[in-house]
């Protein structure tokens, strides 16, 4: 029978590493732990830097919203010269909440931001230099994977429903399927997220996400008047799968800010519905 993973020493064995960097007032959440590796670049936008107006104020990166094309390219632009990312190579992933996971080569460069679309798709990979792995996020988590032995590296987006379908875990088995990569080699970074105090779902929901990742306290059940309700942790959904992967403990790291509580830095769907803007998680090698 398989071990039962006890999210609260899982999330207290996993470094929290989140730091903010501003560049040229756009502003950016990275991994400590990522961002020694000199062979990638890598963040994950806050709202901070760009020229949208209210609600999408400023740095809208979602491509999905009802907001004029130009100023999300601007603010692409400008994410792009201020951390040294070329703006034509940014390739955008084309998410449906499924697990659905793209190979791009360099002729993908630029599909969903400057080309035409990617096909739906929650998930990319890569091993040429000459493409920006980019995924969008307003509550969703997502994952970051590098192997520095292949030089590979992976990009998912992750909504409650990807991380269910673990799309985190098959972004690994895809690194390894494609360029020969070994879950023991990889670094892998989990995004900001809606956190479970904020991340209310349905009790029934709640209680299969226990018994997908064979974890019981995945999840708070609520009391009172919220007895049906469940608080789901994604931060432990995204532990479990990346060692279920077999990437070593130590070698995951979680940027711990709720997207909710962090009005200031981030947008969040949960907490101001559509009209909000996205950010974006960008990931490249150098
Ligand atoms: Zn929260």
């Amino acid at each position: 029978m398989a071990m039962i993973n006890r999210a609260e020493e899982l999330l207290a064995k996993t470094v929290s590493d989140a730091v903010y960097v501003e560049k040229d007032g756009v502003g950016i959440i990275v991994s400590e732990r990522l961002k020694r590796e000199p062979s990638i670049v890598h963040g994950f936008a806050t709202r901070r830097g760009g020229v949208s107006k209210p609600p999408f104020d400023t740095l809208n990166l979602g491509t999905s919203r009802n907001e004029p094309w130009d100023n999300i390219m601007e603010n692409y632009k400008r994410l792009s010269s201020a951390f040294g990312l070329n703006f034509n190579e940014l390739s955008l992933v084309r998410h449906e909440h499924g697990d659905n996971i793209i190979r791009l080569e360099k002729e993908d460069a630029g599909r969903g931001v400057s080309r035409e679309q990617l096909d739906f798709c929650d998930g990319i990979v890569t091993n040429v230099p000459e493409v920006t792995l980019v995924t969008c996020h307003a509550d969703c988590s997502g994952f970051f994977i590098y192997d520095k032995r292949t030089r590979s590296i992976g990009l998912a987006h992750a909504g409650w429903k990807g991380m269910f379908k673990r799309i985190g875990q098959k972004l690994v088995k895809r690194l390894e399927d494609e360029y020969g990569a070994r879950p023991d080699d990889m670094i892998a970074a989990i995004c900001p997220c809606i956190c479970r105090e904020c991340f209310e779902v349905e009790a029934e929901l709640a209680e299969s996400f226990a018994s997908e990742f064979n974890c019981p306290d995945i999840f708070v059940r609520g009391t009172g008047e919220k007895a049906d309700k469940g608080y789901v942790s994604l931060q432990a959904a995204a532990v479990i799968q990346l060692l279920d992967a077999g990437v070593r403990h130590e070698n995951i790291s979680i940027m711990d800010l709720c997207t909710v509580e962090n009005r200031e830095l981030f947008y969040s769907y949960r907490r101001d519905g559509h009209d909000t803007g996205s950010m974006a998680a960008f990931l490249r090698m150098v």
